[in-house]
């Protein structure tokens, strides 16, 4: 299959923890693909836009140097890279565009069960472990501590046992892992998230068209996770008492209903999840026929 420098290109990791979450995410964009055989590339086929599949540490530089137009990846790695870039005294050439909501890990220090650790101030002329040395550079450098970083590009959870390190810097989802290897969690350095980043390069206006419809449509699809669409009938009376209890509604909509008075129809989306304990709340102010519906695509 040939790439085309007209067709948007997205980069997304290609098997990993964010992998199946960012076709996911896409394919909920209304795009379709079909894999190449290498499985190094997907060809859109209904849009003029195609998926490279990589190694998450490789997004950045791809989207920096326009090579892609977008990436998804996690917060710990876009900022990994900018930290490196800019110890070397250069800025990296993408823009985070938004939040995606799945990937939540955070970038923690962790100690031996046995260590001694009261605060950052532990880690003066330490070894910390880590694949993740630029950041934990700027970390220490903004808490004015000189330790040694000790570079491990995976399995560093291991390095206080090989001798190699006194403490680690690691990501943690569930801290299942530093648990079975006897560490406890100190201080977070960093929380993240899966983003999506955009090239600074400047685009034609054809393919600058397109990735705001993407943009759109996956802001669309973000917002529309928790949002529900909620219905009840009440008296005209209660209305400011029924907005206030909607959770993350802005305007609902007001029907009239023939022959019932002062009763009428209320429509609204939520942006929020809708508890039982709201419903019986609406209830008790005077709401009836509720019903709650889910919400599949919003378009602001
Ligand atoms: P690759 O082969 O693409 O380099 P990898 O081994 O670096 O893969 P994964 O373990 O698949 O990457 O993690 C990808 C991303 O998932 C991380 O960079 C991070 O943003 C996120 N993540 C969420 N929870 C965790 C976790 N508990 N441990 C590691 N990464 C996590
Ligand atoms: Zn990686």
């Amino acid at each position: 299959m040939e790439i085309s420098e007209q067709r948007i290109k997205i980069a997304v990791q290609k098997t990993g923890r964010l992998t199946d979450h960012s076709l996911d995410l896409l394919e909920r964009c209304g795009l379709k693909f079909i894999q190449s055989k290498d499985q190094l590339f997907c060809y859109g086929e209904n849009m003029p836009v195609d998926l490279l599949l990589v190694r998450d540490d490789d997004i950045p530089g791809l989207v920096s140097e326009d090579v892609c137009d977008l990436g998804i990846v996690g917060q710990n790695i876009v900022e990994e890279k900018r930290f490196a870039l800019e110890q070397a005294g250069s800025t990296a050439c993408y823009d985070q565009v938004f939040e995606l909501d799945f990937g939540h890990c955070r970038l923690s220090l962790a100690a031996p069960e046995n260590a001694e650790f009261s605060g950052v101030d532990s880690l003066q002329g330490k070894r910390i472990a880590t694949s993740y040395v630029a950041t934990l550079q700027d970390y220490l450098s903004r808490n004015s501590i000189e330790a040694e970083t000790v570079y491990f590009s995976g399995a560093v959870e291991i390095a206080p046992r090989l001798g190699k390190a006194d403490f680690i810097c690691d990501l943690v989802s569930s801290g299942a892992t530093l648990t079975a290897n006897h560490l406890t969690e100190v201080e977070t350095i960093l929380e993240s998230e899966a983003v999506i980043i955009q090239t600074r390069e400047p685009l034609s206006d054809e393919k600058q068209e397109w990735v705001n419809r993407i943009l759109q449509r996956l802001d669309g699809v973000l917002q529309v996770r928790e949002s529900k669409y909620i219905m009840l009938h009440a008296p005209r009376s209660a209305l400011d008492e029924i907005s206030a209890l909607l959770p993350g509604s802005e305007y609902p909509t007001i029907i009239p209903l023939d022959g019932q008075g002062d009763r009428v129809a209320v429509h609204a989306v939520c942006k929020e999840s809708i508890f039982w304990e709201t419903l019986e709340n609406l209830k008790a102010a005077g709401a009836s026929s509720l019903l709650v519906l889910p919400v599949e695509k919003m378009l602001a």
